[in-house]
Order: structure tokens, then C-alpha cells, then sequence
């Protein structure tokens, strides 16, 4: 699988509801990509009761973010620990310029430079009825639509701005992230070419 000439060190990058970790999962699937994913990785803990996860709890469940310092520890001790294998898809990370800055660091010093940024592209419009949806499906409290709405906004404020932080280091490409699951998948998969 390895050195068929897919880039594999990626971040998946777009607002809650446009499709993340369900592309991630199908490159781990397919691809063999680690899918590394902070929101999993904290309704572990919290589903654990571990301290971190009942630290982290009142955050996720009012749409906002957990510090910093918290999510980059994390991040660190699964990078630097865990497998990375032929590469990896961040899935939810970095969030804000500041988790970036920490994941770029991170990234020389086992050395494995991201090859590339996909940011899956959906209308608000649109967000919003999916997270509707996925929280009838999967009864996440953070997808109410109180919630949603404050996960949107904090999306705008906090995140966006990574991807003008990035953009000067790595190649940034969008995709339409509205078709079928499979028309996106393919879409991907072409741009990791
Ligand atoms: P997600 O499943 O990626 O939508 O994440 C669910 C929740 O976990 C978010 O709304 C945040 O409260 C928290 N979270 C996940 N990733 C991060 C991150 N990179 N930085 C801060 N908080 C995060």
C-alpha cells in the first residue's frame, strides 16, 4: 500500500457536519490512513470517565473548544507514540492557529511534513440540517441545535483562520463536500494523487 504515490500526510479540514470523519474513516478503511480524530479520542475518555474526559465534558456539550493545551498534549502523545504508519488523516485538529503552530512543530520533529489540506466545502445551510439529522441518528448533545449553532459560530471565529495560517506552508486544495458520500470519496482520493 505504502509509496503508491498518495500523498498520506493530510489534514481533512472543514466545519462540523461537512463530512470529516466519515472520509477519514474511508481512507482508514481503504487507504490504511490513520484516523486521528480528537472528538473520538475525547468521547473515549469522557465515555471512560477518565479525568481528562470529564474535564473536557462541559466543553463539548456547550460547542466549545477544549484549551489548547489539552487537545495539543493529546495530539502530541498520539503522534509521537502511536502508530503513523503510511501516513495519517487529522480528523478535527489543528482548530485554532495556535494548535497549528504546536501540530507543525510536532510534525518536523518526527518528521513527517503534511503533503496536503483538503477542506470539504458545505453551505451553513446545509450543516445544519445534516447535524439535525445526525442528532436524531446519533444522539450527540453537542448536535441540538443550540449547540450547533454556537459550534458554527466558534467554527468562523477560531478555525477558519487556520486555513490562512496553513495556506503559506502547505498546499491547500477544496472539494465540493454536498454530493454522495461515494462522489466525495472519489473526489478525494483524485486530489491525493
Ligand atoms: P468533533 O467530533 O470533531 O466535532 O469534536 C467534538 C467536540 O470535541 C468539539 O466541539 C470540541 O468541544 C472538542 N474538540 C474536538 N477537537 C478539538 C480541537 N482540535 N480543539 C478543541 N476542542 C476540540
Amino acid at each position: 500500500m505504502e509509496g503508491n504515490g498518495l500523498k498520506r500526510n493530510l489534514i481533512l479540514f472543514g466545519p462540523p457536519g461537512s463530512g470529516k470523519g466519515t472520509q477519514a474513516a474511508l481512507l482508514n478503511k481503504h487507504q490504511g490512513l490513520e484516523h486521528i480524530a480528537p472528538g473520538d479520542m475525547l468521547r473515549e475518555h469522557r465515555a471512560a470517565g477518565s479525568e481528562l474526559g470529564n474535564m473536557a465534558s462541559s466543553y463539548m456539550a456547550a460547542g466549545k473548544l477544549v484549551p489548547d493545551e489539552v487537545i495539543v498534549g493529546m495530539i502530541r502523545q498520539r503522534l509521537e507514540h502511536g502508530p503513523v504508519g503510511s501516513g495519517f488523516v487529522l480528523d478535527g485538529f489543528p482548530r485554532t492557529v495556535a494548535q497549528a503552530r504546536a501540530l507543525q512543530e510536532l510534525l518536523a520533529k518526527i518528521d513527517r511534513p503534511l503533503d496536503l489540506v483538503v477542506v470539504l466545502e458545505v453551505p451553513t445551510d446545509q450543516l445544519v440540517l445534516r447535524l439535525s439529522r445526525r442528532s436524531g441518528l446519533e444522539h450527540r448533545e453537542d448536535d441540538h441545535p443550540e449547540v450547533v449553532t454556537r459550534r458554527l459560530a466558534v467554527y468562523r471565529e477560531q478555525t477558519e483562520p487556520v486555513l490562512a495560517y496553513l495556506s503559506d506552508q502547505v498546499p491547500v486544495v477544496k472539494i465540493d463536500g454536498i454530493a454522495p458520500v461515494a462522489e466525495v470519496y472519489a473526489n478525494l482520493l483524485r486530489v491525493l494523487l
